[in-house]
This record gives structure tokens, sequence and C-alpha cells, in this order.
């Protein structure tokens, strides 16, 4: 399978490129040459199979000619083994015909983990098979950076550094970065804020010299492998609801897209997906586009669903570049003038072929908040802030109350403690496997908030 850009100034590339360049070099992201089919005998046959088997054979043709399918399986079995359910992400029922797939059950409660299991190992298995190494580089106000850490810890290819905002993310946050002990892992607590740390972490990007000489490299959700290994739940939620013989109805709470986007693949594969919620926080750049054709730029809420704080949807491009036909130039114009006016626009017109899948709309905090008491009140699980945004979405765009719709879970309710008690009076227990977390020794180093400090740190710490 190859890969073009969707601005398309950048080279095809394959699979293993794709994966170490993330960002194509003009600035596009990338997408496959083509879409494999998942036929009705396909999907079919997934019924009952693992998890791991049904992801490995979803994944392989997006991989082929580029790396082995064997090395696939084994990276795949390997992250999902990791992963504290039999059913990796098990579906709960919560009403007649409601359903909630908790993606949180990997090593750091978020499912950042799903994909980034997965990409940290072929990561490593490219890197090693070229015999080379790279440095990865990130900012973090909370989810992402344990879940990369977790993704990269002891790889022998891989240097991480991961830069927080020193006092200003939750405790149990930094110790799932800080408490990793693998001589690989490197946590800066810089003396500023998360917009400090990501200023430090484009600056450094930005020097072109710096960048070749420590290979650097980010796991965010521009990267193409982050987005293909969260198309396979969708598929594995719909068959275990009757998939490919009964339609599903899925919401998800979005930030940057990528996981919204990955429901959009699965449908556009062939599974019998009927209705795609996206749900946004009032950061809701996604809905805004998706019910008038406008992208524009607003400035950051805070809100109690941090994870969705942001103020650009990347992989939104991804869609542009599918409702333009695959028109490279023209998307290239488009978000060129995002970038440089904040705001763009096409037809609504445009959108009439992704409206019959997708709707969407805005959950404020009061909404995302009694939804999480009214759940527990009606003997539910308890959910953290970014599912119940999904929850409230769902209710409220739903088509067809005899379809059943699949509200994705984000995270653990016990990464968001406080948010969780507010809202239902009940604070959740961080899992059995996490309840050390608070006697471990803590490792990271405090940085002033100061790009040559932080460089130069980097420097003389990165192997690559
Ligand atoms: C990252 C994240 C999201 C948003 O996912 P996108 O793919 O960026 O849309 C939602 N919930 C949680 C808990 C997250 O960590």
């Amino acid at each position: 399978m190859n890969y073009v850009s969707t601005r398309g100034k950048a080279p095809v590339l394959g699979f293993a490129d794709v994966l170490l360049a993330g960002l194509a070099r003009d600035g596009g992201l990338y997408m496959p040459e083509t879409w494999p089919e998942l036929s009705s005998a396909t999907l079919a046959s997934f019924a009952g199979a693992p998890y791991a088997e049904v992801a490995t054979r979803i994944m392989a043709p997006f991989l082929s000619g580029n790396i082995d399918e064997g090395d696939l399986a084994a990276a795949v079995d390997e992250a999902y083994a990791g992963f504290r359910h039999p059913a990796v992400v098990p579906l709960r029922q919560v009403a007649d015909n409601d359903w909630v797939l908790e993606l949180f059950h990997g090593p750091t409660l978020a499912f950042k983990d799903v994909a980034l299991q997965v990409v940290g190992r072929l990561f490593d298995l490219e890197l090693r098979r070229r015999g080379e190494r790279l440095t990865i580089l990130g900012a973090t106000s909370g989810d992402t950076g344990p879940a990369a850490v977790a993704a990269c810890r002891d790889r022998d290819s891989l240097d991480v550094f991961i830069l927080h905002p020193a006092d200003r993310i939750s405790e149990v946050q930094r110790r799932q970065m800080t408490t990793v002990d693998a001589p690989n892992v490197h946590n800066l607590a810089v003396e500023g804020t998360f917009d400090d740390c990501q200023d430090l972490v484009k600056a450094i990007f930005s020097d072109l010299a710096l960048r070749e000489q420590l290979r650097l490299s980010a796991v965010n959700s521009i990267n193409w492998a982050r987005v293909l290994p969260q198309a396979v739940y969708y598929v594995t939620a719909a068959v275990a609801l009757g998939a490919p013989h009964r339609p599903v109805a899925f919401s998800v709470p979005t930030g940057n897209f990528g996981n919204a986007l990955a429901g959009w693949i699965a449908w556009r594969m062939g599974v019998p997906i009927s209705q795609l919620v996206v749900a946004s926080n009032q950061n809701d750049i996604a809905t805004r586009f998706l019910s008038t054709g406008v992208m524009e730029v607003q400035t950051v809420h805070p809100t109690i669903s941090p994870a969705m704080d942001i103020q650009v949807s990347s992989n939104l491009e991804r869609l542009l570049f599918e409702l333009l036909d695959r028109d490279a130039p023209a998307v290239a114009g488009h978000m060129a003038r995002f970038s440089a006016e904040g705001r763009m626009e096409i037809p609504v017109g445009r959108l009439e072929q992704v409206r019959r899948l997708f709707d969407a709309t805005t959950v404020d905090d009061d909404a995302a908040s009694r939804a999480m008491a009214g759940l527990h009140a009606a003997g539910g699980p308890l959910v953290d802030p970014h599912t119940a945004v999904g929850l409230v979405a769902g209710q409220a765009c739903r088509r067809d109350a005899d379809v059943p719709l699949v509200a994705l879970s984000t995270a653990h309710p016990a990464k968001f403690p406080d948010t969780v008690e507010a809202a239902t009076g009940v604070r959740p227990a961080l899992p059995a496997h996490l309840s050390h977390l608070f006697e471990l020794p803590e490792r990271y180093a405090t940085l002033p908030c100061d790009l040559a400090a932080v460089r130069d740190y980097v420097v003389a710490h990165a192997r690559a």
C-alpha cells in the first residue's frame, strides 16, 4: 500500500516511511492510496475471533509490501496482551439499546493506549531493521504524555522526552510518567504553562539542523499509524452488535478528530455504520465545520474534558481531502488560507455526502456533569467527563432508537477523580495495578521555561 499527502507535493511513501515521517514534507497528512474493502463475509468471519487477530487482519493490507504480516501480528498480540480486560475493548450495556465501548483498559487508562501500544512497537521494529534511532519529543497537558511514555519505554531504538508544565498537571498524570523506570524515558517539568511547553517543542522542531541531528519525531495523531489501529474497534463493536446484518451507530467524543476519522474509515471500508455522532465540548471547531462548512480557529476554553480542549482538529484535513474528491491542490489552498487567516470555508453542498453519516453537536460542562450523575443514579457505571460528552451528544442526535448506539468511552473515570466526584458524589478508585503509583519514586528534571535550557538537555541525553 502506498500513501499520498493530502496536499499533493510530498513524495508517495510506503507504510514504514509514513510511520517514521509523521507529517508529510509539504505540511499535509498521509492517506492510503486506496481503501481495502471489508466484505460481508469477512465481517461475519470476525464474529467471536480474538481482538488481536481481527486487528491484524484489518491492518495488514495497509502495511502490505512493507511490514511483514507475521511481525505485525506479533506486535499487535503483545500490545493487546498488556490490556487489563480479556476482550481488550469490552462493550458494556447501559440501557435497552445503548452501549459504552470501554477503550481505557490499557496501561495508562486512556484510549490513546489502543493505538500507541501498537505504534511504539512498530517504530521499534522498523528502526531496528534499519539500524537507526529516533528521538520522540512532545508536550503534554496530561493524557497523551503517559500513553506516549508507556508506548516507548525500554525500546532501545527510541529516546522519549515529554515536557509537562511543572505543578500544573494532576499528580496521577505526573506519576504515570515520572515513576516509569526506563533509561530512555526523560520527563521534563518546565516552569511554565502547557502553552509554553508546546511553544518550546515547536521551536525545537523548527530548528531544521537540530531536527536532523536528533532525528526528531512525534507520536501525535497526525501520524497515520495512530489513526489506523483505532478503526479496528469500530469493526469489532459493530460485529458484536449484529454487523454485517444490522447497522450500528456510534457517538465519539472529539478533539483532534482522529478517533472520529477512524470511524469514518471503518464505514468507508464497508462496516454498516448508519450514524457517527461527533461530540465536541465547547472547543467545537469540528462540529462547527461539519455544520456550516466553515473551519475557524477560536481561543481555547478550559473545560472539564481537558483532552478535547483544542483550537484545531488536525485530522479534519483528512476528511476534507475525501470531501473534495482527493483534489490535493484544492486542499493545499484551503489549508494555506486557514493557516494564514485562521478561517476557511467550503460550500455546504460539499458536506452533503458526509452529512448522511455524520451528525455533530456541542455539549457544555453542565450537560456532561448531569449525564455522569444521571447514569450513576440509574445504576450505571461511573464514566469520565469525555465519555459523558459522547453520551449526551449521542442521545441528542440519535436518529433511530432501534439501531444500537455505542458511545466510545475514552478514559477511565479514575483519571478525572475530582470532576467525577463533583458530579456524582462518588470518588472513583484507581484500579489495583495502579494503586502503588503513590509509593514509587519519581524521576524528572525541572527546567526553566527557556529554549536553550530545554534544547541543551535534550541534546545531552538523546542517543540518536
Ligand atoms: C485524546 C482524547 C480524546 C480526543 O480524541 P481525538 O482523537 O483527538 O478526537 C477524547 N478523550 C480522551 C480521554 C482523550 O485522551
